[in-house]
């Protein structure tokens, strides 16, 4: 077998937390470094998560850890997996026994079987992410591949490990993608050609919304998601999750080249590409994807509203009038409606501004400060500080105390009024 050079090994040991792994290990034959851990470390990157499989019980090993290192471990008995954290150097290891995996049906999940590490190997998606890294003290740095696995990453290529590979498992064809995006490598013809059949078959399909939906999310917040995005559309993946589903290069562009702090950008791109949804098919779709409650609103207010904030601007409105509309809506949906061709662009520059510096919404009081100064609970507290909103935004009052005096004049005057 041959072994990592020298200083892929070093770069290795020089890992926070990884020289306290190694001595753990040291006696322990059949202890690998697997993954996109192997993969990362002979490209040269010095972080990464350190997944482990094990020819034996991960969760055996896990409790080795705890004992050797301290620290304190979880284990997944039904999956054969366990997880081990450490507070110093927040060492965070994940372990898997060696396993096989068969498929009941495509897209279901696999059964899981202990077994070797070759075996473990042909189970991964893709070669470059089919090596494994010896790390006990006898053999370390012993590479062992799925054929051409090491040819393959020098060639920068993802190459399946059999061709029923996205017919099995669905959820690799959004793998592909993501790797594509995030390392730059393109995928080798047969297997395009294998993920483009199982697309024009409807392999996404028979996975489950929830699987689905969290390779979904992961892939559009990858860093050079706009990549991400073209594939899809290439690869007719958007229209096979759902026929109102477009991946627009166009729009996604426009929004990415300048993403405002605070955005989610995979909420954001949900929704850019969901746009044409109507509400009735977006609230199920969303709830299948098995998004939180809170990260569905913010996408559903992406997908109905982005078209309508335009319309309820108008480029000499007064500051305070913007704020009062733009306010309204997450930060996601105005970073849409920014990027749409609809959007004028003085408006658009509007969106981007009030984007870039969201503390012009704020006030530096609150109703504790009024109630503070005497103020009874009750509606006159909103109205007074909406009003300091105003005149803030509109540049009549300036700073902490400017903003009280007017709230408390408001309350006055509501008071008078009353
Ligand atoms: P990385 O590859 O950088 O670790 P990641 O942390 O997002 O990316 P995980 O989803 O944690 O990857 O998967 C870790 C490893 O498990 C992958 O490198 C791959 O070998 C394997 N793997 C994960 N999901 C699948 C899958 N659906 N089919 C086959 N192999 C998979």
């Amino acid at each position: 077998m041959p072994y990592l050079p020298e200083a892929k090994t070093e770069a290795l040991k020089a890992i926070p937390g990884a020289a306290r792994l190694l001595a753990a290990v040291r006696d322990r034959p059949g202890t690998y470094l697997v993954g996109g851990a192997v993969r990362d470390l002979m490209l040269g990157f010095a972080q990464f998560d350190f997944d482990i499989v094990v020819e034996g019980e991960a969760a055996e090993l896990a409790d080795h850890l705890v004992t050797e290192i301290g620290g304190r471990s979880r284990k997944h008995d039904r999956f054969h997996t366990a997880t081990f954290y450490s507070e110093v150097d927040a060492l965070s290891v994940d372990i898997a026994t060696a396993r096989t995996e068969t498929y009941a049906r495509p897209g279901a999940l696999p059964e899981v079987i202990p077994s070797d590490l070759q075996h473990d190997l042909v189970r991964r998606d893709f070669t470059v992410n089919a090596m494994a890294l010896s790390i006990w003290h006898e053999r370390l740095g012993e590479l062992e591949e799925f054929p051409d696995a090491s040819a393959d990453l020098a060639a920068r290529v993802l190459r399946v490990t059999h061709d029923k590979s996205f017919i099995d498992d669905p959820t690799r064809l959004f793998r592909l993608l993501r790797y594509g995006a995030r390392l730059g490598f393109a995928a080798e013809p047969h297997t395009e050609d294998l993920a483009r059949a199982a697309v024009e078959a409807g392999a996404p399909s028979t996975v489950s919304g929830g699987r689905l939906g969290s390779e979904l999310v992961v892939l559009l917040a990858e860093r050079a998601a706009l990549v991400a995005i073209d594939s899809m559309y290439a690869l007719g993946l958007d229209r096979a999750i759902h026929p109102n589903f477009h991946a627009d290069e166009y729009v996604a562009a426009r929004v990415l080249s300048n993403l405002p702090d605070g955005v989610r950008q995979e909420l954001l791109l949900l929704a850019l590409c969901a746009r044409s949804m109507d509400e009735d098919s977006a609230k199920p779709w969303l709830r299948d994807l098995g998004l939180n409650h809170k990260d569905a609103a913010i996408v559903l207010e992406g997908i109905t509203n982005a078209e309508l904030v335009a319309d309820a601007l108008s480029e000499d409105g007064s500051p305070a009038e913007h704020a009062s509309v733009l306010r309204k809506y997450q930060p996601e949906t105005l970073c849409l409606a920014s990027g749409l061709p609809s959007t004028p662009p003085g408006l658009a520059s509007l969106m981007r501004e009030w984007l870039g510096d969201r503390s012009q919404g704020r006030l530096e009081i609150s109703g504790a400060d009024l109630r503070e100064a005497g103020v009874s609970e009750g509606p006159a507290i909103g109205k007074a500080l909406s009003s300091t909103l105003d005149a803030t935004l509109n540049g009549e009052v300036n700073g902490r105390q400017e903003q009280l005096d007017h709230a408390l004049r408001i309350v006055r005057e509501e008071r008078e009024t009353v």
